[in-house]
């Protein structure tokens, strides 16, 4: 059944979009470029929020509350990350309406424009080193180890659902340390965590890297990276780990006493993860049914459906389906149990596979008399029989669901190879790019010119110099210039 979606090899962006409002994860809103987060889709962002925010606590950092509110000078005063920042900021001039005299409805009240005009943060930085210079005095207060769970603000102009909109939520990891090792350590740490993360839960490969120059965060050192691979061939930025050197201490000037008595700025680093992860579970897994969750993402990992003509069966199936349930629900499986006679049980099939439920399992009277239950995997479509006698149910479904979790996980990994490609001349280069896609892995001189050209050329970008890449002197693609190692090139969201 094809719900209506429109298949991806036709018009994958589309797809997608279809996909994303026919799941009923998140709809547009009148603010272009914003949108609203529907239940089902707020419940994976819930539970992708739950284990990172775990993972963040178990290396130490703890979570505050930082205002939406950031006095415009203090974005000035680190002079990279404003130049950043400045083309896609909101900015709060006036604090009060007013009726128009000629009653034509509202108008912003001229006298009520603010001294100093506010912008609606894009990232904190800015606002937190302006509050950690109160927070830090010595060696003693440091490590600092925040995060923050939030929304922000940046005025883009092509927007996504999900992979790009002009508000997102995110969580956005702030520290500061006594030395530059340390930070970098840090900064290393956060990445290989979203790298985790990313593997372990989202069944999601990533390559780990570290961005070029012309792609790093405004007001950083380096930015390190995890970059994924959509379906359909382009790269996904799916989280970034700064280390900002001193640059926001000294623009904020926050310095420690040091244990020796010295006077330094602190050094810092950011890191962030947004609700574009929800962009890139969907796109590196569904299909043309819809939606394919991992089962440790999955608000709902099994859903039991009832299969019945007369109300005498229908008792019997929901006995056999309450045992289940608590079997499941003891084990730590989240099981529904879709009873509406409202529905026929075709449409609720339908439904399910369209949402990712990972597990479907059917009962009709047949099972009730065979003692068997029918599971439908909504991974592979693959349907069996189980006899209940065989084994317990939680631990078959438990099995199940690890399996599936993993078979998405090398799906997703065998694709990405697939599609990852070393390439050697520019015709190569452009060849691949052309008709393959995916991640082009190539010699380049290093230089942010030859990158511009590239990106003028074929619209491709360097998503990432690879961290375990191996050392190889070549030439540059373009230019012929020597290279110390092939970095990978991709059309990217
Ligand atoms: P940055 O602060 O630019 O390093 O971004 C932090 C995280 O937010 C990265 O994982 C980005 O992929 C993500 N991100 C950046 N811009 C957007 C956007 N417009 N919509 C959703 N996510 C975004």
């Amino acid at each position: 059944m094809s719900k209506g979606l429109p298949k991806r090899s036709e018009d994958y962006s589309l797809w997608y979009n279809e996909l994303v409002k026919k799941a009923d994860l998140a709809e547009n809103s009148a603010v272009r470029g914003c949108m609203v987060i529907k239940p089902y889709g707020y419940s994976i962002w819930e539970k992708m929020q739950a284990e990172l925010d775990r993972m963040f606590k178990e290396t130490g950092h703890t979570n505050a509350y930082f205002p939406l509110f950031i006095p415009k000078s203090y974005l000035s005063k680190e002079a990279s990350h404003v130049e950043g920042f400045a083309k896609e900021c909101a900015v709060v001039t006036h604090y009060r309406l007013k009726n128009a005299e000629d009653g034509s409805g509202v108008i912003v009240d001229p006298e009520a424009k603010l001294e100093e005009e506010l912008i609606v943060r894009p990232t904190s930085e800015t606002v937190i080193w302006s509050t950690y210079k109160n927070w830090i005095q010595s060696y003693r207060d440091l490590p600092l180890l925040v995060n923050q769970w939030a929304n922000v603000v940046r005025w883009e102009m092509r927007t996504r659902l999900f992979l790009r909109t002009a508000e997102f939520l995110w969580q956005e990891g702030h520290t500061a340390h006594a030395t530059a090792e340390e930070a970098k350590a840090e900064t290393m740490q956060m990445m290989n965590v979203y790298a985790q993360f990313a593997e372990e839960f989202m069944a999601l490969p990533v390559v780990r890297g570290r961005k070029s120059a012309n792609e790093r965060f405004a007001g950083a050192d380096d930015t390190l990276c995890i970059e994924a691979m959509m379906q359909d061939g382009k790269a996904l930025q799916a989280g970034t780990s700064h280390f900002l050197g001193q640059n926001f201490a000294k623009a904020f000037d926050v310095k420690f006493a040091t244990k020796e008595g010295g006077l330094e700025y602190v050094w810092g680093t950011s890191w962030g993860v947004s609700t574009r992860l929800m962009g890139a579970l969907i796109m590196a897994h569904s299909d043309d049914n819809g939606l394919v969750l991992p089962p440790k993402l999955a608000p709902i990992q099994v859903v039991i459906i009832p299969i019945y003509r007369k109300d005498e069966e229908f008792e019997a199936i929901s006995e056999k389906a309450n045992e289940i349930m608590a079997e499941l629900r003891k084990a730590g499986i989240s099981v529904k149990y879709d009873h509406r006679d409202t529905h026929k049980p075709g449409f609720k099939f339908a439904e399910y596979e369209l949402k990712g439920v990972p597990l479907r399992i059917a009962i009709g009277p047949r099972d009730l008399e065979n003692g068997t239950i029918e599971i439908a995997r909504r991974d592979n479509l693959t349907k069996s029989q189980f006899e209940l006698a065989s084994q317990p149910i939680a631990e078959k479904i438990g099995g199940m669901l690890e399996e599936i979790q993993e078979s998405i996980y090398s799906k997703a990994y065998k694709f990405r190879e697939e599609k990852t490609t070393e390439v050697n001349s520019w015709e190569e280069f452009k060849e691949v790019l052309e008709n393959k896609g995916g991640f082009v892995s190539a010699h380049w001189d290093g230089t942010p010119e030859t990158e511009d050209k590239i990106k003028e050329l074929t619209k491709a970008t360097i998503r990432c110099i690879p961290l375990n890449r191996k050392e190889e002197a070549g030439t540059c693609v373009l230019t012929g210039k020597p290279s110390e190692g092939r970095v990978y090139f991709a059309k990217a969201y």
